[in-house]
């Protein structure tokens, strides 16, 4: 097993750190209200069920739901965590100003 980011060997009874991303559709509660029901959502579905047809079934999968794992060492633990989202410094020193 090696560190994601530095490829140093990590052993397994020393100190290692597991990062766990899962990255996943957010929606809001939808209301369906009587309108809704009495509506033709024939071209709607349609349009949508091609819409799909075009991508793979993991590109799909993809947009919906995809999930990390990575194994680091210490030292790159503590530098991701400082940054996990990967942001430019100077955006962040902006951001605090
Ligand atoms: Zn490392």
């Amino acid at each position: 097993m090696k560190c994601a980011v530095c490829s140093r060997k990590l052993q397994r009874a020393k100190l290692r750190y597991i990062v766990k991303i899962n990255t996943f559709a957010a929606y809001d509660t939808f209301e369906i209200t009587l309108d809704d029901l009495f509506k033709n959502y024939d071209t709607t579905i349609k349009k949508l069920l091609t819409s799909l047809r075009k991508k793979s079934k993991k590109a799909l999968e993809e947009e919906i739901f995809k999930n990390f794992k990575f194994y680091l060492c210490k030292k790159c633990r503590n530098e991701y965590i400082k940054n996990p989202l990967g942001k430019r410094v100077k955006r962040l020193k902006k951001l605090k100003a």
